[in-house]
């Protein structure tokens, strides 16, 4: 039998299966993203005492299969792992789901994936503690294309690398930043054009710990169009997710 491994996980997407197993997906911190089962999950208090749900923050103990996807998970305990406080509220329903589908996309099976799991651990555990804001949400959408290759640039142009002086930029996406308004004719794309304080604003919330976004200055429609056009441009499919929380915060934070 696999030797039994372990790593703190948490928990992207979790169904019903059969009589009384689960299906999960899961970011651990140490082995990347990945599919497991968990057999009589909804029997055994004593082998699952953290429920496997989205948000669940737990150390999962598995075991891998010779030919199956699925690892076995025999155990989930929360350990002295941070628990999140997300469900007692529509807002951070809403942008703590987002995050665990925009984290799920932007992540690939057993890729390594510990700058996402302490991005989202950090993410969440800030959701937690305030209520859903514009801020938390671009702050963390920077943070999960960074770790996905794809670092955004809005201090400085793309073509000339003078930080713009002038009253706007302009974002292109496949350059993944700003270009300057001198550059600006000599560069063929398509751009959205960025007001400066919409460039600045989502240049710091690229910069700043997640811990310390709260209530910072965020992007307006301008720069969440520039990230929304971006994620566009890799992922495959709109984020189910997206809709309901652009309605949720689009109420004024
Ligand atoms: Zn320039």
């Amino acid at each position: 039998m696999p030797a039994e491994e372990t790593s703190p996980a948490v928990v992207l997407r979790a169904r019903d299966y059969a009589e009384s197993d689960r299906i999960v997906t899961l970011l651990t911190r140490d082995y990347g993203k990945l599919g497991g089962i968990a057999k009589g999950a909804k029997a055994s208090r004593h082998r699952f005492e953290r429920k496997l749900e989205p948000f669940s923050h737990v150390m999962v103990h598995f075991r891998r299969r010779p030919h199956g996807q699925l690892v076995f998970i025999t155990r989930a305990e929360a350990a002295d792992l941070l628990q999140f406080r997300i469900e007692d509220e529509l807002g951070r329903i809403a942008l703590g789901t987002y995050m665990l589908e925009l984290t799920d996309t932007l992540t690939v099976e057993s890729g390594d994936a510990t700058d996402a799991y302490q991005t989202l651990v950090s993410a969440l555990g800030v959701l937690s503690e305030h209520s859903a804001q514009t801020a938390i949400r671009q702050a963390f959408e920077l943070r999960a294309l960074r770790w996905a290759g794809f670092g955004l640039e809005f201090a400085q142009c793309r073509v000339c690398a003078n930080q713009a002086d002038t009253e706007a930029v302009y974002f292109v996406v496949g350059r993944g930043g700003v270009v300057c308004a001198r550059c600006r004719s000599g560069v063929p794309e398509a751009a959205i054009r960025l007001r400066m304080e919409s460039a600045a604003a989502l240049a710091r919330l690229g910069a700043m710990a997640l811990e310390e976004v709260s209530g910072a200055t965020s992007a307006g429609a301008d720069g969440a169009l520039a990230i929304a056009r971006f994620l566009n441009s890799i992922v495959d499919r709109k984020l189910r997710t997206a809709d309901f929380l652009d309605s949720i915060l689009s109420g004024g934070t």
